[in-house]
């Protein structure tokens, strides 16, 4: 049994997630998402997908990234 650490909950098949080594033990990806996922700089839904990066920002897509000034990216789907 492991404890998620977003929502308490003690469930048998929770997961662990490693980021930059450390270890992050989570009972769902709904919980995963909610606690790791980055933010999407220009219009703030969780980024579950690859993203977009520029400069050190990161978009969900490159609609975004275009709105808020990026120039040169393209949604590869
Ligand atoms: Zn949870
Ligand atoms: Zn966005």
């Amino acid at each position: 049994m492991a404890t998620c650490e977003v929502c308490g909950n003690d469930y048998d098949k929770a997961f662990d997630v490693v980021r930059n080594g450390e270890s992050h033990t989570f009972d769902s990806f709904e919980c995963a998402i909610h606690a790791i996922a980055p933010t999407c700089e220009h219009c703030g839904c969780r980024i579950i997908g690859h993203g977009v990066e520029s400069n050190g920002n990161i978009f969900c897509c490159a609609h975004c990234a275009t709105e808020a000034g990026v120039t040169g990216v393209a949604d590869r789907a």
